[in-house]
């Protein structure tokens, strides 16, 4: 039998995620990521019922300015359940970051589920040091008392 890996650099994987909003610890996935698979799609995930920090679609336009130049990523909304979007659009492959140990037990169960259910593989890259303490509620944190985020930024903004 033929290593499922072994085609690995010509597949396609989702990188799902709220990104409420995308920061430099994402995007150090995404980049990483293009090392391994062919295409990777940023799937925006939403949820009506739910407040956000912002829309759905502005997460959308700021993620696809951040790669505006580069095609082998996409990006794209999606609500309801990550394996359903996945089936939806042929993926077999599911992109995700860990900083730490909650981090690895929250994903560890998903995973299992996705397996499981959907027969989706999820492929973990553990952060880069320097990004460990990166998140998008600690960014929230910040712009909601008065602090410029602009380092923690892919691209400089006023959200
Ligand atoms: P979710 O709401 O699904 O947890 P997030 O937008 O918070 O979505 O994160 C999406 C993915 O990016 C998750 O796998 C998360 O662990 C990972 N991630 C978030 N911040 C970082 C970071 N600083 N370094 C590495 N991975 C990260």
């Amino acid at each position: 039998m033929i290593p499922r890996f072994k085609t690995m650099s010509e597949k396609t994987a989702i990188f799902p995620g709220s990104f409420d909003p995308f920061t430099i610890g994402h995007k150090s996935i995404v980049d990483r990521g293009l090392g391994i698979f062919s295409h990777i799609i940023i799937a925006v995930g939403y949820n009506e019922h739910k407040n956000s920090f912002l829309p759905a679609d502005r997460r959308v336009d700021y993620i696809r300015k951040i790669y505006a130049d580069n095609d082998r990523v996409s990006v794209v909304k999606y609500t309801g359940l990550t394996i359903d979007f996945c089936r939806r659009n042929n993926v077999s492959a599911i992109l995700r970051g860990i900083r730490s140990i909650s981090d690895f037990e929250y994903e560890r169960d998903i995973a299992d589920i996705n397996r499981t259910l959907g027969e989706i593989e999820t492929v973990f890259l553990v952060s880069l040091p320097e990004y460990g303490a990166v998140s998008s509620s600690m960014i929230r944190e910040l712009i909601h008392n008065g602090y410029d985020p602009s380092r923690f930024l892919p691209l400089p903004v006023r959200f």
